[in-house]
């Protein structure tokens, strides 16, 4: 590993400072469980890390009235996994978090470096776009928030300028007679997943029609993708068996899979056809346990 400068600011206006200044390759630490694997591994050079241990309001879940998640950036996959707040309405993304890697790997990871790390793969982000989260992004200067799905540009790229950070992770209520839920598939425990599909359902009142629904794929396109053709699909009918089957059907044909060391791209969409149907499932036995009344 080459030499590199550490600065650990006690703000959010210092840490984007000292991102600037330090110049283009420089970087946020966070857990490191990412950005510390790839500079061993030589595929990353930064002059500077700049830790965000200290910089205070980063590292907290906070549930308002009416039921919507604030996120600090800096958040531990363990602490979501295990908050209270976020198991009450949002347990699909406490169950997605508790999925990562080893309990060692999220007492250290963060939620904010698993979106800006933007691995195709990344467990947290198809959940949080399925709830229609968003992103706040400082300068230390100014703020600016966009949908979590507008933040991904490619594989490792996000939107994120030099000296900007991310800062927060907005997440909007559950809404009444909603089911979220994440699947992936993956080879092994420490092995990033092959695919993961997250849908949230929204049923109408005293019906099982389908009122509004999300299909988010992840690790099958360059950044986890919705898959509009399958939510268009959903709006406004009954789930039923043959609905299930005909958006399985359609996520495998709206992914954008790539043949890697983990999957051929045929298999790829082979899962995400599966786990869309699971998901889909999932909702369905809800509703019929009653747990939408
Ligand atoms: C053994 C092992 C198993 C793993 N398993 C999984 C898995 O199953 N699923 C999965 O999704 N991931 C997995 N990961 C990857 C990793 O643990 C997660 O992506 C983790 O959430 C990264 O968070 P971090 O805080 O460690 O990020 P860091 O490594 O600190 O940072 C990652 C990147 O994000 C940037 N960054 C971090 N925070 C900010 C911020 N607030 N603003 C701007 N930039 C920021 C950093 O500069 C860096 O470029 C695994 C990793 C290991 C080592």
């Amino acid at each position: 590993m080459e030499a590199f400068d550490y600065m650990r600011p006690t703000s959010v206006v210092d840490a984007c400072a000292a991102l600037r200044e330090a110049g283009g390759t420089a970087r946020a630490l966070a857990g490191g469980t990412d950005i510390l694997v790839q500079m061993r591994e030589g595929k990353l050079r930064p002059a500077a890390l700049v830790s965000l241990r200290d910089v205070p309001g980063l590292r907290s879940v906070r549930r308002a009235q009416d039921g919507g998640l604030t996120i600090g950036a800096a958040t531990r996959l363990i602490d979501i996994e295990t908050s209270p707040d976020v198991l009450r309405d949002h347990a699909a993304l406490a169950e997605a978090a508790s999925w990562i890697g080893s309990v060692q790997v999220r007492d250290r990871a963060t939620i904010g470096g698993n979106l800006c790390n933007a691995a195709p793969s990344a467990d947290t982000a198809p959940i949080l776009i399925a709830y229609g989260s968003s992103v706040t992004i400082s300068d230390g200067r100014d703020e600016r928030t966009l949908p979590l799905e507008d933040f991904f540009t490619g594989p490792g790229e996000t939107v994120l300028e030099p000296g900007e950070l991310l800062t927060a992770i907005s997440v909007p209520p559950a809404p009444a007679r909603s089911h979220a839920k994440y699947y992936k598939t993956f080879r092994s425990a420490m092995d990033c997943c092959t695919v993961g599909v997250a849908v949230l359902v929204v049923f109408a009142p005293d019906s099982r029609v389908v009122e509004d629904a999300r299909v988010v794929l992840g690790a099958i396109a360059p950044t986890p993708i919705r898959a509009p053709r399958c939510e268009e699909m959903l709006r406004g009918k009954e789930l039923d068996t043959a609905l299930m089957a005909s958006v399985g059907a359609l996520a495998a044909e709206e992914a954008r899979p790539i043949d890697d060391v983990r999957a051929s791209a045929e298999y790829r969409r082979v899962l995400a056809e599966v786990l869309t149907k699971r998901a889909l499932a999932a909702a369905d036995s809800w509703l019929q346990k009653g747990a939408g009344a």
